[in-house]
């Protein structure tokens, strides 16, 4: 029987194929007391540190193929974390204790701790911290099996052409995958930024995650049609469906490979009108991707992955060699480097405290920068420092008004004061700018533009805060709508603060890699768009198909319209109408 169902588009298209199903949900793990003595609690360290020497060998062996096979090098430096966590003293102690004061088995100890640090990253409402927390479950399940005596990888014979059809996958299991003729991915957990999201784009893998109530109706080998840039899965189509779905799977596999020819034409609308597309990084290995993708830049590098996962932030030192090296491989392009995005409590492999109430409102970004001054301050002299390197400037995150802005900015002058005193060139004037992420900081724009060399729309945040819905709560997810007219008007202000005081107006949210809101975003005025390597084809090859007055026109409208499902679809008839070569069945997310 067909069974049809819809999930968030992870990897753009289309796959169909036999199902491998992944039985890949957690082992049942018992509380065992252990019996009396030190013997017991020793045996029970002697096990884990068998399970982790396993652990180790297994991933690195995924490494191995990984690196033989392709060079994503998203998914290596993922694999290097796990690995990292196989070797991780604090984490190894910390199961330990609990073997020890508790009297229990590893198994149960370990599901502990990698409960409370998952809770912990989980808390800060980020899906970025989310997804490094499953990295900490992963691990954790991969010890269990080995303490379990299951040391097979499920994916270790795979027949080529099938459909992965998981729970979840891991990003060592997607490593697996590296190389493989696999046809698509579909998961039931999952979001657009978990690891296999992540990974499957780094791949090129079709696949659709976060898809409810699937397992119960896929057994390996049923057909299954995954479509990656609408979400859509169908198990068992009719007989009729295919030869459609085959057609576009090769369509779409033709439209990648021209828009790989066309990478380094520039981004110019058909009237001339130049837009700057930057990329977004979390890690220095992406430089190579960007590049490769014909990024012009780093419009946004995510700095906040160096303090994830560790007992201590990374130490100066640490800081200027990686922003050095990443603005030296992108010299002479910009290089943006954002401070630190952390939630509350971000700094220990095993919190201590528990999360805040209300995250996302707490303790967060600027404002942590600001109450731990210190960590702040060896932070922006690394910066600093790495301008002598490149074409280096520094935003803040979360940025709500002047107050906070002119404290940033007191930081670092007292960082740029301690440097000279310590004979230390920053080489030139580094431009210090904020993200324009909370709508306060729209509304006080034009007093912001005073002091600010230039902004940067976080559209991801400034949805989540201007229409009060949680970015990571999947029962509203609905209600995100980065389509909103009230978005609109948040980004014309912005623009229009930027454009008053002569300041550049970059977005680099999510929203600006969507082919629909496209249009609209050049047409409301913004010329710099920084995005995931990986979207730069795409998103170039939709400017090169603009003319500026029609999406000038096209913003102007939208401007005056009603609701969010209004806004939709005016973008969908106005890119149907101009490229749509370019959408490949996508509809609008909003
Ligand atoms: C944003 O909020 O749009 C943004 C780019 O920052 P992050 O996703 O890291 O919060
Ligand atoms: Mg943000």
């Amino acid at each position: 029987m067909t069974v049809r169902r819809t999930g968030r588009p992870a990897s753009p298209g289309v796959g169909v194929g036999p199902a491998f199903v992944v039985e890949g949900r957690r082992l049942a793990v018992a509380r065992r007391p252990l019996a009396d003595g030190a013997a017991a609690a020793e045996a029970e360290a002697a096990r884990l540190r068998v399970a982790m020497a396993q652990g180790r060998e297994q991933v690195e062996r995924a490494r191995d193929r990984v690196r033989e096979r392709t060079h994503p090098t998203e998914l290596l430096q993922v694999i290097e974390g796990h690995l990292m966590l196989l070797q991780d003293e604090a984490f190894e102690r910390a199961v330990l204790q609990i073997v020890q004061e508790e009297r229990v088995n590893a198994e149960w100890a370990v599901r502990r701790v990698a409960e409370e640090v998952r809770e912990a990253l989980a808390a800060s409402g980020d899906d970025l911290f989310r997804a490094r927390g499953d990295d900490v479950s992963f691990v954790a399940e991969r010890l269990v099996r080995n303490l379990a005596g299951l040391q097979a990888e499920a994916l270790a014979d795979l027949p080529p052409g099938v459909v992965i059809v998981a729970h979840e996958l891991s990003p060592v299991e997607m490593g697996v995958l590296a190389g493989r003729h696999v046809a698509a991915v579909v998961t039931e957990a999952g979001s657009r930024a978990s690891h296999t999201a992540i990974l499957a784009r780094a791949l090129g893998l079709p696949a659709v995650v976060g898809v409810q109530d699937l397992l119960a109706h896929v057994v390996s080998g049923a057909t299954v049609a995954v479509d990656g840039s609408s979400g859509e899965v169908v198990v068992e189509p009719e007989a009729s469906e295919l030869p459609a779905l085959r057609e576009r799977a090769r369509r779409l596999g033709d439209l990648e490979r021209s828009l790989t020819v066309e990478r380094d034409r520039p981004a110019e609308t058909r009237d001339g009108r130049r837009v700057t597309l930057l990329a977004n990084l979390e890690f220095p290995s992406e430089v190579e991707t960007a590049l490769g993708c014909g990024a012009e830049g780093v419009g946004l590098y995510r700095t906040e992955f160096l303090y994830v996962g560790r007992s201590r932030p990374p130490s100066e030192e640490e800081q200027v060699h990686i922003y050095s090296h990443v603005a030296g491989l992108m010299a002479p392009r910009p290089v943006t480097l954002r401070t630190f995005d952390l939630g509350g409590d971000k700094f220990v492999t095993r919190p201590v405290v528990a999360g805040e109430l209300n995250p996302a409102l707490g303790l967060r970004a600027l404002r942590l920068g600001l109450y731990e001054r210190d960590v702040f301050r060896t932070q922006l002299r690394a910066m600093l420092r790495a301008g002598a390197a490149g074409e280096v400037s520094i935003m803040f995150p979360m940025v709500c008004g002047v107050g906070d802005f002119r404290q940033a900015l007191e930081v670092v002058r007292e960082a740029a004061d301690d440097l000279r005193s310590d004979g230390m060139t920053t080489g030139r004037d580094v431009p210090i700018g904020c993200m324009i992420e909370v709508p306060s900081a729209v509304v006080v724009a034009d007093l912001l533009a005073r002091d600010a060399a230039f902004f940067s729309l976080g559209t991801n945040d400034l949805v989540q805060y201007a229409l009060a819905i949680d970015r990571a709560n999947e029962r509203v997810a609905h209600l995100y709508q980065p389509f909103h007219p009230a978005m609109l008007r948040l980004i014309r202000q912005t623009v229009e603060a930027g454009r008053a005081a002569g300041i550049p107006v970059a977005m680099c949210g999510a929203m600006a890699e969507d082919p629909l809101a496209l249009p609209l975003l050049v047409g409301l005025g913004l010329e710099r768009l920084s995005i995931a390597p990986s979207a730069v084809p795409l998103v170039k090859a939709v400017v090169r198909a603009l003319r500026m007055e029609e999406a000038r026109r096209l913003a102007l409208a939208a401007l005056d319209l009603d609701t969010a499902d209004d806004v939709a679809a005016a973008a969908s008839g106005f890119a149907a109408g101009a490229f749509p070569e370019l959408l490949d069945g996508r509809s609008c997310d909003c």
